[in-house]
């Protein structure tokens, strides 16, 4: 069965690039990078294990994001996106492999996503003035004209969601404030 270890899903976000945008956290990640900002994402156990139909039904904006942990490190995350690409979906994927080494279902799974933010995170390149990115290193690739690179200029850091409930989101490590609202 094709599933998924998804450590959450959340909607109407501005700040995981250009649109209202779902953004899914995936669960796992072999590459374990120095410095990074999601260790809690590191391991494999399930979470939140969920079957493809159910992350599709959890797909309302017309653009998301996919990042972790390690999407690429999802068996199935090549039909998850071709299923997207079916709803038009637009897709900006964050990955830490190196772009010019995938090999295979990785390297055909980027290739359909429209814009590709990839590399490890390099804690000797940290730089927090760039957007979406932690690290110089770290680069864009753009596979469509979806997106332009005007699209992502964009500074904003943090934002407050009002849903049934009130969510704080944040790129950078925002995790006292996280305690705060608890
Ligand atoms: S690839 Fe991403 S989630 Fe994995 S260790 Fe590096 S920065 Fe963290």
């Amino acid at each position: 069965m094709i599933t998924f270890n998804v450590h959450h899903i959340a909607h109407n976000s501005k700040i995981y690039g250009p649109s209202n945008r779902d953004v899914i956290w995936f669960k796992g990640c072999h590459i374990r990078c120095k410095g990074c900002i999601n260790p809690q994402l590191w391991s494999f156990d399930k979470e939140n294990e969920m079957k493809l139909i159910d992350v599709l039904n959890n797909v309302e904006a017309n653009d998301i994001t996919l990042l972790g942990g390690e999407p690429l490190d999802q068996e199935y995350l090549l039909e998850l996106i071709v299923e997207l690409k079916k709803r038009d979906i637009g897709i900006i994927l964050f990955t830490g492999y190196s772009y010019k080494e995938l090999t295979g279902r990785k390297l055909q799974t980027v290739k359909l996503c429209d814009v590709v933010i990839s590399e490890p995170f390099d804690i000797n390149k940290k730089d927090d003035s760039l957007y979406l990115r932690g690290s110089s290193n770290q680069i864009l690739t753009f596979n469509t004209n979806r997106y332009q690179h005007s699209d992502f200029l964009e500074k904003t850091e943090y934002e407050l969601v009002i849903n049934d409930t009130l969510e704080f989101r944040g790129r950078k490590n925002i995790s006292f404030i996280e305690e705060l609202l608890k």
